[in-house]
């Protein structure tokens, strides 16, 4: 017997992207400008009643979500960010070993720890040859101990999202039986019309969960809060495995505010999309393979010379997040952040090895 779980000694741990002082940090997919105003006052006021517990319900927010995607409360699961409600998708999901968790590989680097936290086995299929997912090899890889499924889209770290018609047939594929999880942390940063959203798929697809947050677009990252959409029996469930005041009363109230003034928050978004063309025209120009991305951040697949390319780039005042052995992940930032990041690029000569 040992005192804890032997399979944890295995478990990789989350590599946050590193904040440097006095170093652009273009590391964690993070919109740089600090919450909006409004939001920050309703945030100072929910702290000011710090002292007592949150709404163990969530009820004000769970109701503004419903009717803002248009959905009963009951379709509605908040969560201390939407990362935990992965953790708590493998929990209702799987009973233990031999029980799959399948997602494409490279993808988001906590679908394999809350995997594994949660005693069930990873499944990956690898990305396409675009960097994209390859949705006919991962329904053909299903099997019977597959029980949750993350589809992510845009896909962090590449870029690409999943087009609709193309998961419509995955939906079909795979069928009622297993939960698949459609991640959308990136939804708002999308322009691509064939793009898939969720929402409108709920009603037919009761193991569809679509996971939002409120970490990127909403720059809510600090508070933690996130939420699915799904079935009523599936997002009962998930508030079944969530631990008791698990969404701060200062999330709450951020998460109201922030709903309150979206048109404002997300218009300011709009630099950031048109800096994305700008900055992978210039990396491309300058010989990079950069994928096209529907998110906030650009992948730089540069094999086992990523953590060198992050290296000189810490070097040129800029953090950006490699994966060695695959690329490197770069935050799309204001234009003087990203020139900081063209430079550092334009500058950086391969060693020869
Ligand atoms: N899903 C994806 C694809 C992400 O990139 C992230 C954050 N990096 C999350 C979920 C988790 O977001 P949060 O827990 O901050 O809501």
């Amino acid at each position: 017997m040992t005192l804890i779980r032997p399979d944890l000694d295995t478990l990789p741990a989350y590599v946050p992207g590193r904040s440097v002082p006095g170093l652009i940090k273009l590391a964690s997919n993070e919109v740089a400008e600090p919450p909006a105003a409004p939001v920050l006052e309703a945030i100072a006021r929910a702290a000011a009643g710090g002292n007592r517990y949150p709404d163990l319900g969530v009820v004000e927010l769970t109701a503004r979500i419903a009717e803002f995607h248009d959905v009963a409360p009951e379709r509605v699961a908040v969560g201390c960010g939407s990362v935990t409600l992965c953790q708590q998708l493998v929990q209702i999901s799987c009973l233990g070993p031999g029980d799959e968790v399948m997602f494409a590989w490279r993808s988001f680097e906590a679908y394999p720890i809350v995997t594994q936290i949660g005693g069930a086995d990873v499944r990956t299929v690898p990305l396409d040859g675009e960097f994209r997912h390859d949705l006919d090899a991962m329904a053909a890889a299903v099997t019977d101990r597959t029980r949750l499924i993350f589809v992510c889209s845009p896909n962090n770290p590449t870029g690409p999202a999943v087009h609709r018609a193309e998961f419509e047939r995955f939906l079909e594929t795979v069928g009622p039986d297993v939960v698949v999880a459609l991640d959308e942390a990136y939804a708002e940063f999308v322009t691509d019309p064939e793009a898939v959203t969720g929402r409108p798929l709920l009603d037919a697809h009761p193991n569809l969960v679509v996971l939002r947050t409120f970490s990127k677009a909403y720059r809510l990252a600090g508070l933690r809060v996130g939420y699915a959409l799904t079935s009523p029996d599936v997002a009962t469930a998930l508030r079944k495995v969530c631990p008791p005041f698990s969404v701060s009363s200062v999330a709450q109230a951020g998460a109201i505010a922030a709903l309150e003034n979206r048109d404002a928050i997300l218009a300011d978004l709009r630099p950031i999309l048109a800096e994305r063309d700008r900055v992978r025209t210039a990396l491309v120009g300058d010989g990079f393979t950069v994928p096209e991305s529907q998110s906030n951040f650009l992948w730089l697949p540069l094999g086992d010379r990523s953590a060198e390319f992050a290296a000189h780039c810490a070097d040129q005042k800029v953090v950006v997040r490699p994966f060695q052995p695959d690329g490197v992940r770069v935050t799309v930032s204001s234009p003087e952040e990203n020139d900081t990041l063209l430079a550092a690029a334009s500058s950086y000569q391969p060693s020869s090895r």
